[in-house]
């Protein structure tokens, strides 16, 4: 299963093989990228939202970015990965997604790993693992499910301890209050 291996692995295992440069250079567009994830992230966390960042990228270009709004939108489908979704589709002018990646900083819940699978979407890379409701090998297997026929290279890892140390942040302070 490509979700239980690391980032270098999991594209190893997907691509050509890649010289030690160019999959450097590669890890860091990864972690640059998801850096901008986790600024959505953060922007979810001031607004008392659960704070699970994304952004879809096209062309090596940013096409959408969303943060986690289901209690501000009273939208319990609200996950930054379907808002994320939803805006690429409409810059795409097109439901299907592919040749974009999505940057998350958590592990797709499976209505949103569900969904990228809906949108045909190439590539999912996502920060930390979500052990209670993650659907990419976590707690299920919807991403690359052997029922589903569509297939999207998945990399996780990227800046994990930073995402989940501000998951850790939101549920040590709604604890405190
Ligand atoms: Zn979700």
């Amino acid at each position: 299963m490509l979700a239980a291996e690391g980032p270098r692995n999991a594209l190893n295992a997907l691509e050509e093989p890649a010289c030690f440069a160019t999959e450097e250079a590669r890890e860091s567009e990864h972690e640059r990228f998801m850096r901008l994830a986790l600024r959505e992230a953060e922007r979810a966390l001031k607004d008392r939202e659960v704070p699970v960042g994304a952004v879809i990228v096209y062309g090596g270009r940013v096409i959408a970015r969303a943060h986690n709004q289901p209690i501000r939108r009273n939208d319990p489908a609200a996950h930054a990965e379907i808002l994320a979704l939803r805006k690429a589709g409409k810059k795409r002018q097109n439901y299907r997604l592919g040749g974009c990646t999505l940057y998350v900083t958590i592990e797709p819940c499976a209505m949103c790993a569900g969904a990228l699978v809906m949108a045909r979407l190439s590539r999912l890379v996502y920060g930390a693992r979500d052990p209670k409701a993650g659907a990419c090998g976590s707690a299920l297997q919807v991403v690359n499910h052997s029922a589903l026929n569509h297939r999207l290279q998945v990399v996780e890892g990227v800046l994990a301890d930073e995402c989940a140390a501000l998951l850790q942040q939101f549920f040590r302070e709604r604890r405190a209050r």
